[in-house]
This record gives structure tokens, sequence and C-alpha cells, in this order.
């Protein structure tokens, strides 16, 4: 099986993208790799049993990629959180603040509830501004998060500090 070596070397980094002075870790090279795709799905599962969740919430849109087949693996049920409007049901909104602005997640109510202990699951921790409105989202059905898991941690922002003290958080690659 692959190691972790191998998966950072198949992250591809793409310097000035969205916008200039931004390293952008591009996950797609990984998901291109059959092998490195396969070994970082059993990495991520053999990390997180320990925190015992009974389903996966993934986030739009990478965290889909990964968390849909983590749930699969581990036997778990997936429940998506999406960018406003998507959601067809009665919905839980959390907005959040960007560099330049706001943007909402969005959970359907009736997804998750008292008991539940669900995985947050994204690609890629920078500030930790999207995975706290995630953790909020969840909290509002109150569910109990068991636990965080991402590919990537860039661990010079800090993203942890945004995330509750209690929840361990676990990340394949720290750059
Ligand atoms: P945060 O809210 O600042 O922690 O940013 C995390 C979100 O932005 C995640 O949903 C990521 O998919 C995305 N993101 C930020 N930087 C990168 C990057 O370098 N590569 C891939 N996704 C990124």
């Amino acid at each position: 099986m692959k190691s972790t070596a191998d998966i950072r070397n198949l992250i591809r980094e793409i310097p000035d993208f969205p916008k200039p002075g931004i390293l952008f870790r591009d996950i797609t090279t990984l998901l291109q790799n059959a092998d490195g795709l396969k070994a970082s799905i059993d990495l991520m599962a053999e990390q997180v049993v320990a925190h015992q969740p009974d389903c996966i919430v993934g986030i739009e849109s990478r965290g889909f990629i990964f968390g849909m087949p983590l749930a699969y693996q581990l036997g778990l049920s997936f429940v998506p959180v999406r960018k406003p409007g998507k959601l067809p049901a009665a919905v839980h909104q959390v907005s959040y603040d960007l560099e330049y602005g706001q943007d909402s997640l969005e959970v359907h109510q009736d997804a998750l509830s008292i008991g539940h202990r669900p995985l947050i699951v994204d690609d890629l921790l920078a500030t930790g501004g999207t995975a706290a409105a995630a953790a909020q989202l969840v909290q509002k059905t109150g569910a109990t998060i068991a636990g965080f898991s991402f590919v990537i941690e860039l661990s010079d922002l800090n993203g942890r500090k945004k995330l509750p003290d209690d929840v361990p958080v676990t990340t394949l690659l720290s750059y």
C-alpha cells in the first residue's frame, strides 16, 4: 500500500491560484492515481475508527470526494453539507466569514439528531472557517461531533483553533 509520503508526492502545488500569493494544494492529481486514492481512503479509515463515528458528514464539494468512500469503507451512512439553495427539504443554515465577504452552509434538519456521532470530512483544513461552520451546523441538529478528518492541514494557519476543543482532529498530511 502507498504511504503518506507517496500521497504527499501525488498532491500538486499550483502557485497563485485562485489569486496571487496563494499556493493551492491540488488533490486532483492524487485522485488520478488509483493506488494513491485507495491508500488515502484506507489510511483515513484507519485513523478515524478510534473516534467511533456512526455516520460521515461531507462538506461540499471536495469533502464529498473523500467522505463518501470513507462512509462506504466504514459501513456508515453519509450526510451532505451543501452550499445554500441545493438541499430540497427543510435546512439548518450557518453563515461564516471569508477573507472577502461571507458564505453559508446548509444541512437537512432531519439528517442528524441527538445521539448521532458524525465525523466531519473535508479535503483540506486551512483557516478552519469552513469546518467550524460545518461543526456549528451539526451542533444545531443536536448530534455530537465524533471527530474531524482531513487529507491536508495547512498547520501555519492554525485552523484547529477554530474547531471545538474537545473533538479529535486527524489529517493525513500536514504542510
Ligand atoms: P478554510 O475555511 O480556510 O479552512 O478553507 C478550507 C476550505 O477551502 C476547504 O473546503 C478546501 O476545500 C478549500 N481550500 C482552501 N485552500 C485550499 C487548497 O490549497 N487546496 C484545496 N482546497 C483548498
